[in-house]
């Protein structure tokens, strides 16, 4: 019998809903407790019992990424008025946990899909991932908006609290008129802006970033310039060396190199770009199940999860007793991934190895034509892809872990 490889500090594991719950538990019977002598603090984020602790639960989760640097997490519902008839012992209409999960962490999502060589992305030039940073705060999506009728001037007025006011004309109109107020605070983009330079230093990748500066030349112009000074004033050292480099450009400029490039680097936005790039990233990619997500603090506190849902379709399927194929890849690699970075954080290179030796038994999986349904019809013409149940792909996945690592 073969050691298994030992943990010191444990992972935040939070457990979610639906089918993912179900692969969840099949990912540590088959790929991790085998080999990993597996250490962590238990969550149970599944929607009962977050309805059973008032939500606490979800709470302390966060605080206990905050408290051992490293997490873990299984898809959640966030229930709407249809689960709360699904589950009529709800008590309230609980908030979305990574909404919860994220204010507490102050985090930036990064997301990123795995690329594999047997699914061509729509753009021909794009080889490596390409992981989309969006700032998750403010401008549109806190602004306040008005529609008026009749002619007249607008003023934008700030009062602070020494009573001092700034005040501004907006625009005078001869007719009807829409107006929209914006904001954004200093120390949101300051924390986007570290998560940012922290990531790019932990996957080793190029920062990109891109606002219209030309033209919003004080509210863009702010996001530009908190981000030079984080880089010049904290992470260039870093950067330099690491042979990283960080790049400014306008967003129309960084749209066009985008489609040019080849990848491999991290694409920081602003709220509304990043909403928009990253729905256009991930289909040219090719699918959901394929997204993985990670949440990072300014601190470089750090949550892994798959960017997609509880795949409810197939867990009803799952319920009435049919093995569904639904692609467990973007939970393993949440898996992977916290693993590698615990290693990495402790000093203990053989969990960091293991970490990459599951993604790479992946990836010989893929590779010989081994996958879910949903991949089967993505890949290239002439692939030799074959369905199979998440079970016998998790299987597969485990016979080249052990030869690996066994
Ligand atoms: P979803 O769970 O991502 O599933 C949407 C569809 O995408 C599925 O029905 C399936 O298509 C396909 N799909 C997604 N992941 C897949 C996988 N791993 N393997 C195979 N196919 C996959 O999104 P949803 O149905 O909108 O949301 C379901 C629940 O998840 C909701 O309660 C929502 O609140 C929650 N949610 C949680 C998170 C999170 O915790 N981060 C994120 C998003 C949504 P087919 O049915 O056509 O096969
Ligand atoms: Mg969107």
């Amino acid at each position: 019998m073969m050691e298994k490889i030992q943990m010191t500090t444990p992972l935040v594991e939070m457990d979610g809903d639906e089918m993912t719950r179900v692969l969840w538990a099949m990912i540590k019977e088959k790929l991790l407790l085998p080999f990993v002598d597996l250490k962590t603090e238990y969550y149970d984020l599944g929607l009962l019992h977050r309805n059973e602790t008032g939500d606490q639960v979800t709470i302390d989760a966060a605080n206990a990424t905050k408290r051992l640097g490293v997490a873990v997490k299984c898809a959640t519902i966030t229930p709407n008025k249809q689960r709360m008839e699904e589950y009529p012992q709800l008590t309230e209409m609980w908030k979305s946990p990574n909404g919860t999960i994220r204010a507490i962490l102050d985090g930036t999502a990064f997301r990123a899909p795995i690329v594999l060589p047997f699914l061509k992305p729509v753009v021909k030039t794009w080889t490596a991932p390409i992981t989309i940073a969006r700032h998750a705060y403010g401008d549109m999506y806190k602004a306040v908006d008005l529609r008026t009728e009749e002619p007249g001037t607008a003023t934008l007025t700030f009062r602070g609290e020494s009573g001092a006011e700034k005040s501004l004309s907006v625009q005078t109109v001869k007719s009807g008129a829409v107006w929209q107020a914006q904001h954004n605070t200093e120390a949101s983009i300051r924390a986007f802006a570290k998560s940012c330079f922290q990531y790019a230093i932990d996957t080793r990748q190029d920062l990109w970033f891109s606002t219209k500066d030309t033209i919003s030349k004080v509210y863009d112009g702010t996001f530009k310039e908190i981000f030079e000074e984080e880089y010049e004033q904290v992470y260039k050292p870093e950067f330099d060396r690491l042979g990283l480099t960080y790049f400014y450009t306008l967003i129309d400029d960084a749209v066009a190199r985008v489609i040019r490039s080849k990848g491999g680097f991290i694409w920081a936005l602003k709220n509304y770009d990043g909403d928009v790039m990253s729905d256009m990233i991930a289909t040219a990619f090719g699918s959901l199940a394929m997204m993985t997500s990670v949440l990072v603090s300014p601190d470089g506190t750090t949550e892994f999860e798959a960017s997609h849902g509880t795949v409810t379709r197939h867990y009803y399927r799952y319920l009435k007793g049919e093995k569904t194929s639904t692609n467990p890849m973007a939970t393993i690699f949440a898996w992977s991934g916290a693993l590698k970075k615990r290693g990495q954080l402790d000093g203990l290179a053989d969990l960091t190895a293991f970490g990459a030796a599951l993604e790479q038994a992946c990836f010989d999986t893929l590779n010989a034509g081994i996958m879910t349904g949903d991949l089967v019809g993505l890949a290239e013409p002439g692939f030799p892809a074959r369905s199979v149940t998440s079970e016998e792909f998790l299987d597969a996945v485990a016979a080249r872990l052990a030869a690996k690592v066994g």
